[in-house]
């Protein structure tokens, strides 16, 4: 496809850019595979692309029922913060981090890689006492961390509501290192990257059933077509148990809703995200200037990509707690997508009883930006069958175990992780 440069730039701009080719070449699917890949978000690209980048896999597929990055990877808000308490989930996130942070020479594509920080506020002591615990957990894994108090968050964040008195802000936990990622752009650039290698990239083929035989896979079945594959990785996101029910596989995972929205473009005001710490409510400004937030589940099960009005109203409500000047703001859009929430908030990288498919799946609302490290590990595991030093945690036998990963302590209510 060529490479990305600024004398690329120069030379296409004054011919008429009729130098530039698509993306990535539009595959039809083969007969067999040695890896076939479900799934064409984030986590299914990114896996791609490390098979052949990393671990020299020459014949890899990846499947996509509809189109690339219409799934979750198009539809989040775009977060991306490695500020995790328990030692499964942080050496996996600061693996991802710094990842994120050579993305755009790996890949050769401008994903916006956007370092602005991450806010989480305190509004009691003893959110206080939790958020510098696990900051300074943060610290000693070298990511960074720093506790501002109120006075201290005034300077930068004037416009949050410091006087409320039902949710008084004490201070907030910044990782300066996190920030945001144009979504859209990762699925672009990893899917150029991966197809770029050799990687088959098939839109619009839908994976309808597994050839499994005597408990070991040999292919799938699609709406194009079988395909003869020798490993199959899954990475369906909020199709996750319904893809695995076709392999005969019940998953601790539960499907549900989450909105997003987007205001119209304002002039620069919020300088990175922030998070409200009584609510579910998180908030960033694009690079067009909308204001771009989210916050609770619908709060039932679907396979829906869109949510209800009870919830754009509770959403509303919190943001307008935190910071009172978004009720002058007009709300431009709002979209949902489905979430794959396991029962204790972690996600699942593993083998699966099935000789030779694997799953990778269970990211809850917080898969995008553990979009990298999640390739790298299931490339890994796909590839040599073992699991990567960063993923030994995420088992899928850890709920039998009772070796849960409950970063937020809520125990088995996939709907409150
Ligand atoms: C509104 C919202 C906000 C979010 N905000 C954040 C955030 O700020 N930060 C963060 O880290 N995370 C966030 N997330 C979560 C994050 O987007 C997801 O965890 C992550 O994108 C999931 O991985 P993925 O990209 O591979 O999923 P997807 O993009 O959903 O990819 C899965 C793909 O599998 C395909 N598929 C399904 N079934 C089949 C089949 N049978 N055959 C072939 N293909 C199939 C789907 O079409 C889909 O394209 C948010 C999610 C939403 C919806």
């Amino acid at each position: 496809m060529g490479r990305f440069s600024a004398l690329r730039l120069l030379r296409e701009g004054l011919t008429g850019n009729r130098g530039w080719t698509p993306h990535w070449r539009d595959a039809a699917p083969q007969p067999a595979y040695d890896i076939v890949v479900i799934g064409g978000g984030g986590h299914g690209l990114a896996t791609a692309y490390q098979l052949a980048a990393t671990y020299g896999q020459k014949r890899v597929a990846l499947l996509e029922k509809g189109w690339i990055g219409g799934g979750n990877v198009g539809r989040n808000t775009t977060i991306v913060r490695a500020n995790y308490l328990l030692p499964s989930n942080q050496g996996f996130y600061a693996l991802s981090l710094r990842l994120w942070e050579r993305m755009e020479q790996d890949l050769n594509y401008n994903v916006m890689m956007s370092q602005r920080g991450v806010l989480n506020l305190c509004h009691s002591d003893a959110q206080r006492d939790a958020a510098i615990r696990r900051g300074n957990t943060i610290r000693l894994s070298g990511e960074g961390a720093v506790y501002l108090d109120a006075k201290a968050l005034k300077k930068d964040w004037p416009f949050l509501d410091y006087d409320n008195a039902r949710f008084p802000i004490r201070g907030g936990l910044l990782q300066p290192r996190a920030g945001t990622a144009r979504h859209d752009a990762v699925a672009w650039g990893y899917a150029r990257a991966a197809s770029d290698l050799g990687v088959d990239i098939i839109q619009n083929c839908e994976v309808t059933g597994f050839d499994i035989r005597g408990g070991k896979i040999f292919g799938v079945e699609t709406t194009r077509g079988a395909i003869a594959a020798g490993k199959v990785g899954v990475a369906v996101a909020g199709n996750t148990s319904r893809l695995m029910q076709m392999a005969g596989l019940r998953m601790p995972i539960e499907s549900h809703v989450l909105q997003a929205f987007v205001t119209e473009g304002l002039k620069p005001v919020i300088p990175g995200v922030v998070t409200f710490g009584v609510g579910h409510f998180y908030i960033s400004q694009s690079d067009k200037g909308g204001l771009v937030f989210g916050g609770d589940l619908d709060g039932y099960n679907s396979y829906a990509q869109r949510g209800n009005l009870p919830m754009v109203e509770h959403v509303a409500a919190a943001g307008v707690s935190m910071m009172p000047m978004i009720a002058r703001a007009r709300l431009l859009r709002s979209w949902g997508g489905i979430m794959d929430m396991t029962m204790d908030g972690s996600p699942i990288i593993d083998r699966t009883p099935v000789e030779g498919l694997y799953l990778n799946g269970g990211w809850c609302y917080g898969g995008f930006k553990a979009t990298p490290g999640s390739g790298l590990v299931f490339a890994h595991l796909l590839a040599t069958d073992t699991p990567h030093e960063a993923a030994t945690g995420f088992r899928l036998d850890r709920f039998a175990r009772g070796h849960v990963i409950d970063e937020t302590g809520h125990g088995p209510t996939p709907n409150l992780q």
